[in-house]
């Protein structure tokens, strides 16, 4: 069962208080997909993972705290723009705003990861555009904090792993195999292998749908 609570938070920018849902417990039955996303009760908690303020606009997963360079960007045109964004649902946005926050800060892994959010927040409305923009975002996000030198998922070949389902569900086939092979040429253990084969596969099926980890072992056990 998922429970949630009622709590009463000071926004971290403007100061306004507000009530907020939080998750009280909840749990998970069944398997992840291949981009991590928890399968249900948690999964449906998704709305509680991001708050954002009436007053100011402010989006963060806890309201009450934040970096400061939040208090330059809530006012920016980017931002603006992006927390009222008609084209995506207004969970998305949020989750979106949030990334252009982090990504400010320097932090382009949690802000990549927001942006899957986004893209996930997109999926439960049926918003297959904003979905794809959000993974292609989320794609850029974690390529640029490679680039950095900081790392986005924990494991040989698990960030290959991400990136090949963000790049086949927004569509990008033909970079699913480049990333794959390389993901594979650093010796993952037999569950991460096991995926990246089963994201070639799709890939070449030009299959953009949702897989759990479980039909990864599946299609494995099948060959
Ligand atoms: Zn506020």
């Amino acid at each position: 069962m998922t429970k949630l609570s009622d709590q009463k938070k000071t926004c971290f920018i403007c100061g306004e208080i507000n009530v907020y849902k939080a998750i009280a417990s909840t749990n998970r039955f069944g398997h992840a997909d291949l981009d991590t996303r928890p399968p249900e009760m948690e999964r449906s908690t998704i709305h509680c993972w991001i708050q954002r303020c009436p007053s100011c606009s402010y989006c963060a997963p806890d309201i009450s705290d934040g970096p400061e360079v939040a208090t330059k960007v809530v006012k920016s045109d980017d931002y603006l723009k992006q927390g009222d964004d008609s084209s995506y649902p207004e969970l998305a946005n949020k989750f979106l705003c949030w990334a252009i926050i982090k990504e400010a800060k320097g932090d382009n892994s949690s802000a990549g990861w927001a942006a899957v959010k986004a893209a996930w927040a997109c999926d439960d409305a049926n918003k297959e555009s904003g979905a794809k923009e959000s993974r292609k975002r989320a794609v850029a996000l974690f390529e640029q904090a490679r680039g950095y030198g900081t790392s986005f998922a924990e494991g040989l070949g698990a960030e290959e792993a991400i990136l090949a389902d963000l790049l086949r569900r927004s569509g990008q086939f033909d970079k699913v195999e480049t990333v794959c092979q390389d993901g594979l040429e650093e010796g993952p253990e037999a569950m991460v292998k096991t995926i990246l084969h089963f994201q070639q596969s799709l890939a070449r099926r030009k299959d953009t749908g949702c897989y759990t980890v479980a039909e990864a072992v599946e299609f494995a056990d099948g060959k």
